[in-house]
């Protein structure tokens, strides 16, 4: 079985990101943050970091736990309308009673760096310009990567949310695949899993996925990032048992986490040189 890194690709787009971050006005985004969540913090620090790697600004903009969801939607519009600022991003979770979907409607489309504005996803659906949350053009970045045909193919896509299953699934369509989605509510997953020549996994369960849901030598990307007892990741694939019958696998932590980073400052980037 190989292995489908995505490193390379990372290091490969943050490098073409700087060239474009410099070519202009320095990019700048804006992060907001309103949670205690340790894993969340890291990884809008994670982002920061990574932000400053490529030449783009990044503000942390951190409301506390305890914001009230109007004071988070006048934040995002006042981003929004700041013409310093290119990129907005909403970190999740938001506190109770705040629904991400509604707020993220405050969000700019042209400064929606991750995808996150429901207008983003609809225009993603029709096919017109707009920013893919990150997750997802990560995982259609990795299968081109590695060379992963998808033209005519069966993709089946474990997970339904806005943010990574329903947005990938339109972006597999654009590309001519044949797309199902399965869900929690779905009978019998492995009998349609193993249908997949091509499988992601963006479900949030750790090991969800055996070697009974994978066709023999099936493409599987693992979304799935989910915090281990010691502290560290693991995917929704059980990447043990499933090696021995797929034909390629990507690693978490390794595979589709830093592609996503990656392209959330390209996006930032390409945000600041619209016309
Ligand atoms: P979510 O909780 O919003 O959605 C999970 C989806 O999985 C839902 O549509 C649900 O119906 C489906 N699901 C849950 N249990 C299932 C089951 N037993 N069988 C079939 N389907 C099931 O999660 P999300 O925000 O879409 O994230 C999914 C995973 O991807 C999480 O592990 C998250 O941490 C990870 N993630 C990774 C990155 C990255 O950069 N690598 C980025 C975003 C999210």
């Amino acid at each position: 079985m190989k292995t489908l890194p995505g490193k390379e690709l990372a290091a490969a787009v943050r490098a073409q990101t700087r060239a474009e971050a410099a070519a202009g006005p320095q990019p700048r985004l804006a992060v907001v943050v309103a949670t205690a969540d340790e894993a969340s913090l890291w990884y809008v620090r994670s982002i920061a970091k990574a932000a400053a790697g490529v030449g783009i600004a990044c503000d942390l903009v951190d409301l506390g736990p305890d914001a009230a969801p109007d004071q988070i939607g006048e934040t995002l519009a006042r981003l929004s309308a700041d013409t310093n600022v290119h990129g907005v991003m909403m970190q999740t979770p938001l506190p109770a009673g705040a629904s991400a979907q509604e707020l993220a409607g405050a969000i700019d489309p042209r400064k929606d760096v991750d995808g996150a504005n429901p207008l983003s996803l609809g225009r993603l659906a029709a096919g017109l310009p707009a920013f893919p949350p990150a997750t997802a053009a990560a995982v259609m970045a990795l299968l081109d990567h590695h060379e992963v045909e998808l033209e005519g193919r069966r993709v089946v896509v474990v997970g339904r949310s806005t943010v990574v299953g329903k947005p990938l699934a339109h972006l597999l369509l654009d590309r001519n695949a044949t797309v199902t989605v399965c869900h929690s509510r779905t009978r019998d997953l492995a009998s349609v899993t193993s249908t997949a020549e091509v499988l992601v996994a963006a479900a949030g369960r750790a090991g969800l996925i055996g070697a009974a849901h994978v066709a023999p030598g099936a493409v599987v990307i693992d979304v799935g990032t989910n915090p281990t007892e010691d502290g560290g990741l693991t995917g929704d694939v059980a990447s043990g048992e499933v090696a021995a019958v797929a034909g390629a696998l990507t690693p978490v932590p390794g595979g589709v986490g830093p592609v996503t980073t990656a392209l959330l400052l390209r996006h930032t980037a390409r945000a600041a040189n619209l016309p």
